[in-house]
């Protein structure tokens, strides 16, 4: 803090003691994948240095994501490209597993949930064993009777789930807000209003159709992708956490990362590449909660955080480690 102003450290600034109070000072590192580990394609150069060099001296190092559109298969096929082949299933965590673990806790994980979704999203959560309604797909032929009777089916929904449709539409909407007139619980997934696809690609995200619901039906949803505090209430509990002040969350987006590491009271640290670089963070200071604790411009770059650290305790005999 700074007269009462947040403000983001920049990590490669630091002196080398604060370097070394920075590496002492978590032993868990929860990261984003779009955007900080890759855009869309191959890894960022480095990527892989960084989380060996991380985990070679004792920081456990776990994947977080809002994206439930990427498969399992494809998620271990990135990752085991960064981690020399060793991640567990248990360390790649996403909304749909987050959505699945909260309906088994309710007693409805075979529950009848309406779900506007990805395929992945909904395969994620039929092989739990949730029954999933979904679509139409198709276009419904314009007249209110035709649309009333999609619309108007009178299931026993218990949930509406909401995440990322590439189909999205407006009968999915219209069905939606029947279901959730009634005591159907209301899930949101990723709440991105945005999905950044490279520096001039921005996209209408999830986060849009989620508050046209919550808008409509007077109700808020139990957010269960960052930055919804259920997630990380799970991954306290998932990974008995006792101090999460000793997890640092590194994400891209402020607004979901920065943000969800704030509602989590895990340290921050905001990386440059998926868009937002340190000089917008002077934006963000009336809105505490975004403002990270840390700013690097890219994940590769604390591969030499940990290096320096290391060469440094060594010439002072230190141990690593807190
Ligand atoms: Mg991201």
């Amino acid at each position: 803090m700074d007269n009462g102003i947040k403000m983001a450290k920049n990590l490669l600034k630091l002196s080398i003691e604060e370097k070394e109070h920075f590496f002492d000072s978590f032993d868990m590192i929860q990261t984003d994948c779009d955007g900080v580990l890759w855009l869309l394609g191959d890894p960022f150069e480095g990527v892989e240095r960084s989380i060996r060099a991380l985990r070679t001296n004792g920081k456990r190092v776990v994947f977080v994501s809002n994206n439930s559109v990427r498969t399992m298969e494809d998620y271990r096929a990135k990752l085991y490209k960064l981690t020399d082949h060793t991640v567990d299933d248990e360390d790649i965590i996403h909304p749909a597993k987050i959505v699945v673990q909260y309906l088994r806790e309710r007693k409805i994980g075979d529950g009848l949930c309406y779900v506007i979704g990805s395929s992945n999203f909904k395969n994620c959560l039929r092989e739990a064993g949730v029954q999933v309604l979904d679509g139409p797909d198709q276009p419904v032929p314009e007249s209110v009777r035709e649309v009333s009777a999609v619309i108007n089916d009178g299931q026993p929904v218990k949930a509406v789930i909401v995440d990322f449709d590439y189909n999205m539409n407006n009968i999915k909407l219209l069905r939606a807000q029947l279901y959730l007139r009634h005591d159907a619980l209301f899930i949101a997934g990723a709440m991105d209003t945005v999905l950044p696809l490279g520096p001039r690609m921005r996209l209408i995200g999830p986060g849009c159709y989620v508050d046209v619901l919550q808008k409509i039906a007077d109700r808020k949803p139990i957010v269960l992708g960052k930055p919804g505090r259920e997630m990380s209430k799970m991954l306290i509990q998932l990974y008995a956490i006792d101090n999460p002040r000793r997890v640092l969350f590194v994400g891209d987006q402020p607004e979901m990362d920065v943000q969800f590491g704030h509602v989590s009271n895990y340290q921050t640290l905001l990386v440059g590449t998926g868009g937002v670089k340190e000089e917008a963070l002077k934006q963000l200071t009336t809105t505490p909660s975004l403002v990270p604790d840390f700013y690097i411009d890219s994940f590769a770059d604390l591969e030499q955080i940990v290096r320096d650290v290391m060469v440094y305790k060594a010439r002072n005999g230190h141990k690593s480690g807190p």
